[in-house]
């Protein structure tokens, strides 16, 4: 046995059809029970007090409900005498000791989106993203991916809310773990437990087209965001190593024959690097590229990673003249624009930091998980 796979099977993250097959010769209606007590969020199979102490005890002894544990959860500290923008990362433990990170955003509505991870790590190796210089680890399973949002959503229950939208840009490249995704969006779409909307969950690669042409045809037609970062090849291959085997003409195929079988509307990430991205030159290629795609374009500027580079430069966040004249040039070129408010980054949560250890008390308090919302000192760890 693999150490990423508990002893026990686990059965968060099992799509209905394999519940039922798993526990049969228990009735479907029972399996549905244990499915909707799964979704509601229960950590143990002695909280289905629908079920009887016999089957509870049975189930117990040969499943788990749950594979992972919220580890650590670091929470936006504000600055400079602003309160924190509610942001919330959770360190996840997995089976076999691989930590993971899943994020909750809270936008001005104080809306909740969870942003959950589908591998340890990431082989794509974007030069701007932290996960990406971590190198990849291991695919997480179905149980993996759900838990991420089971934990979330108990958090967001403490403080009387629900989650409203699931991103899927957490760590790693979630196309290349796409039989996985698959069974966890079954699991989270399921109307006999979350019932959570396609519409409502945004799945985010860097460009693979082999993936979004699989999703096209066999779905689920869940929204697609591509992230571009350049429309001119030779650059994106520079920044985004997978772009040499997934190129611009072929993926813009891909991306065309996505919006017209799933009927969703495209977003087109690009996330801006101080002096590198934002020339004339890149605004034309991508005015080009996403010419005929009725997409969106969402501008995200580079958020800071100590230490990270591109050819022997640092790399830098856009200047705002950078990232408005930017705006202003795809705008004139007849797209529509949006840019990601800078969410997450008092806790190293916001778009390609996952995987930063805070290294000061700056960056945020990481609470023990049982800490009470007063957090006596004990209840924090050292930083
Ligand atoms: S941006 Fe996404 S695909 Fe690229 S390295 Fe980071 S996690 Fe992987």
């Amino acid at each position: 046995m693999k150490n990423s796979e508990p002893e026990k099977k686990v059965l968060a993250g099992l799509p209905l059809p394999e519940l039922i097959e798993l526990l049969a010769p228990l009735p479907a209606f029972r399996a549905k029970q244990i499915f909707k007590w799964i979704s509601r969020g229960a950590l143990a199979f002695g909280e289905m007090t629908d079920l009887d102490k016999n089957l509870r005890e049975d189930l117990d002894s040969r499943f788990s409900v749950r594979s992972s544990s919220v580890g650590a959860q670091l929470e936006d500290p504000g600055h400079n005498g602003k309160a924190g923008d509610g942001t919330v990362k959770l360190q996840i433990s997995l089976y076999g000791g691989t930590k993971i990170e899943a994020v909750l955003l809270s936008d001005a509505e104080e809306r909740k989106t969870a942003c959950i991870s589908t591998q340890a790590g990431c082989p794509a190796g974007c030069v701007f993203c932290k996960t990406g210089s971590l190198g990849f680890s291991r695919n997480l399973n179905s149980a993996e991916i759900v838990e991420q949002f089971l934990h979330l959503k108990a958090l967001a229950a403490a403080a009387n809310t629900d989650i409203s939208n699931i991103v899927i840009m957490g760590m790693g490249e979630p196309l290349l773990n796409l039989s996985e995704l698959r069974r966890a969006l079954a699991f989270l779409c399921d109307a006999e437990g979350l019932g959570i909307s396609r519409r409502r969950i945004t799945v985010s690669t860097c460009g693979v087209i082999e993936g979004i042409r699989d999703l096209a045809d066999k779905g689920p037609h869940i929204r697609l965001a591509c992230s571009l970062t350049s429309a001119r090849q030779e650059l994106r291959n520079r920044l985004m190593p997978i772009g040499k085997a997934n190129p611009l003409p072929l993926l813009k195929k891909a991306l065309a024959a996505y919006r017209q079988k799933s009927g969703q509307r495209i977003t087109l990430e690009a996330v801006l690097l101080g002096g590198i991205n934002t020339t004339p030159a890149d605004a034309e290629a991508m005015i080009d590229f996403a010419r005929g795609l009725d997409a969106v374009i969402n501008l995200i500027p580079w958020n800071p990673v100590e230490g990270m580079g591109f050819e022997g430069e640092p790399l830098r966040e856009p200047s705002r003249a950078e990232v408005e004249t930017f705006t202003a040039m795809l705008e004139k070129g007849g797209l529509k624009v949006t840019r990601r408010y800078r969410k997450g980054r008092g806790v190293a949560g916001a778009c390609g930091q996952l995987g930063v250890l805070p290294e000061n008390p700056g960056q945020g308090r990481l609470k023990h998980p049982d800490a009470k919302a007063e957090d006596s000192p004990e209840n924090v760890y050292p930083l």
